[in-house]
């Protein structure tokens, strides 16, 4: 599996915080990463690294943000925001997405 930051697309190898910590605890980078970062997906190996994560509003959720799911949430907020209000009696269908 490959790690990777979603919002600055780097590996842990290539950012600063992970290297310098993870040399301090005698790990790689990428080990640091598996065991300590919060936001890992350990579905997709997708996290944000600490600078992105602030930049990207230090999102949060009772079970624990992961980079990649709630995107998929917003996902599919947006889809729903963009559905048309059903009429009484009105069943959902694929028609009515969009
Ligand atoms: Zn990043």
């Amino acid at each position: 599996m490959e790690l990777i930051c979603i919002g600055c697309n780097k590996h842990p190898n290539e950012i600063e915080e992970y290297i310098i910590e993870s040399k301090s605890e005698g790990i790689s980078p990428d080990e640091y990463v598996l065991r300590e970062e919060g936001t890992l997906n350990h579905k997709t190996g997708q996290f944000l690294c600490t600078n992105c994560y602030i930049k990207a509003g230090m999102p949060s959720s009772p079970q624990g943000w992961k980079a990649g799911d709630n995107m998929f949430e917003d996902l599919s907020n947006m889809i729903k925001d963009s559905l048309t209000p059903l009429k009484d009696g009105e069943e959902l269908t694929e028609s009515n997405f969009f």
